[in-house]
């Protein structure tokens, strides 16, 4: 049976990296009929936060990546937390001690510095060179008595090859002579990661091992120990790295790089699902949308590419826009009204109202974000206080009409513009010179010309606002996000 997991340190952020991974550990075992697990690798105590294990479990549920064995759901291989799991690593060291494939190291720090200086100076790998793989008996007895703290060393074949057939990567091997006996259990009693990885696949009987192509210098460590344990060897398969689009690895400094950031802002998990499933995979056709039930339909480890993909936020926010398109058309409503709501542009969430600015504005937005910009500056004009104010009224009774064709015929004639490159003092002069013209003045010439230049019934100081705009608009001064 297939048996898949993810497993995440709990030391941060689900990062877009460790969703993608989980998503194609996820898309695996539900295209096989297998089961997907989660297991938390919490053996660095001090890195490790219960907060950060909720917000990876909260993102991954967010994504609608459900684990049939892990935290909250519990399962037949538990606990599936590394620290709650520290007997059986002290079971499976001890049974490695027995078959002579672990001894324990009585180096002391220093002893283990000299080997690391010498190797240094003769250029040769950091390998341990100390007596203590083959001591004997009464040796060991002798320092247990005295007791001296020791680690537990894992004996590596002096000769000899390992290869793996990385089920993205192909053929990956590695000579033993490259790697020195390496600690799998500290003096203080605490495994080490590589050891406890595997005693976990291992003993929660996971079938294949899908994860970051960082992680393959662990895997001949891992290789090494499953050989030893009698265990058999899951299959592996090595994903490559996100990258930016700089083809550096991708990082903070590239902009939102977390699940939860782009939560936040408000990205649907379905677009996030099918962009991170497009890093590095496809099915072959031109098609780029897909649900996260077609994935499943669709997915084979095979079609996974071994070069780095990169990180498009663009594309990122655009699939949103495909997504967001494809709601049906009550969600969409809901999704949008409570937005609308929780930023205080309306007071309710739901209605006909809503249902047509949706309409309206569905084809021209990425994110739920776009459309709260667009209706809130198209409701800053006050259509119905504008007709029902005096104000207002006074603006339709003042022949709005003959006040823009004068307007439009004093712009185009380059009298307005001209002025307006003058400052105050020129706005001053023409303005005074129209409501001339128009027999004009006071209220009655200003309401309507603001409303005419500005769109809006109110503002800050005309003349101000109206140099301003024209200086907007013919210097190209202002960001296309001030719209
Ligand atoms: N805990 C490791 C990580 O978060 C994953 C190790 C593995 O998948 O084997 O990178």
């Amino acid at each position: 049976q297939v048996r898949v997991r993810f497993a995440p340190s709990p030391t941060g952020n689900l990062h877009v990296g460790g969703a993608r991974t989980a998503l194609f550990n996820y898309l695996f075992a539900r295209s096989q009929g297998g089961k997907f697990l989660l297991r938390i690798e919490d053996t660095d105590l001090e890195r490790s936060t219960k907060e950060s294990e909720e917000a990876v479990l909260r993102d991954l549920s967010w994504l609608g990546l459900d684990w049939d064995e892990g935290p909250g759901v519990g399962g037949d291989y538990g606990p599936y937390r590394q620290s709650e799991r520290n007997s059986l690593y002290k079971q499976h060291a001890e049974k490695l001690i027995e078959s002579g494939h672990v001894y324990r190291c009585f180096c002391s720090n220093e002893e283990l510095e000299q080997m690391k200086e010498i190797a240094k100076l003769k250029q040769l790998p950091p390998i341990y060179t100390g007596k203590w793989a083959n001591a004997t008996d009464e040796e060991v007895q002798e320092e247990l008595a005295k007791g001296t703290p020791y680690t537990y060393r894992f004996r590596v074949p002096k000769e000899g090859r390992l290869t793996i057939n990385d089920l993205i990567r192909g053929e990956v091997s590695w000579n033993h002579d490259t790697l020195g006996d390496f600690v799998i259990m500290r003096s203080n009693g605490q495994p080490v990661y590589n050891f406890c990885v595997t005693v976990d696949d291992a003993t929660m009987a996971i079938s294949h091992v899908i994860r970051a192509e960082e992680h393959l210098p662990n895997t001949l460590r891992q290789a090494l120990i499953y050989k030893a344990l009698g265990f058999p060897m899951p299959h592996f398969a090595h994903v490559s790295l996100i990258l930016a689009p700089d083809r550096s690895k991708l990082s903070k400094r590239h902009g939102a790089t977390s699940v939860g950031q782009y939560r936040e802002m408000g990205y649907l998990p379905q677009a996030m699902v099918n962009y991170l499933a497009l890093l590095g995979w496809g099915d072959g056709t031109e098609n780029e949308f897909f649900t996260l039930e077609q994935l499943v339909e669709k997915f084979s480890i095979g079609r996974v590419n071994k070069s780095g993909a990169v990180f498009d936020s663009t594309k990122l926010r655009w699939m949103n826009g495909q997504h967001l398109r494809a709601l049906p058309s009550e969600q969409l409503n809901k999704l949008v009204g409570e937005r609308w709501k929780s930023t205080g542009i309306l007071i309710q969430s739901e209605g006909p109202f809503i249902e047509e600015a949706v309409q309206l504005l569905k084809d021209g937005i990425e994110l739920v974000t776009d459309a709260e910009k667009v209706i809130s500056n198209l409701l800053s004009y006050p259509l119905h206080a504008t007709l029902s104010s005096p104000e207002g009224k006074a603006m339709v009774e003042n022949k709005l009409s003959e006040l823009s064709f004068a307007l439009l015929a004093a712009y185009d004639s380059g009298e307005l513009p001209n002025a307006l490159e003058e400052g105050h003092s020129g706005w001053k002069k023409w303005v005074k010179n129209f409501g001339k013209s128009m027999k004009l003045k006071g209220k009655s010439l200003f309401m309507p010309l603001r409303v005419l230049l500005t769109g809006k019934l109110h503002g800050p100081d005309m003349g101000s606002s109206i140099i301003l705009l024209h200086q907007a608009g013919t210097r190209d001064i202002v960001s296309s996000q001030a719209a």
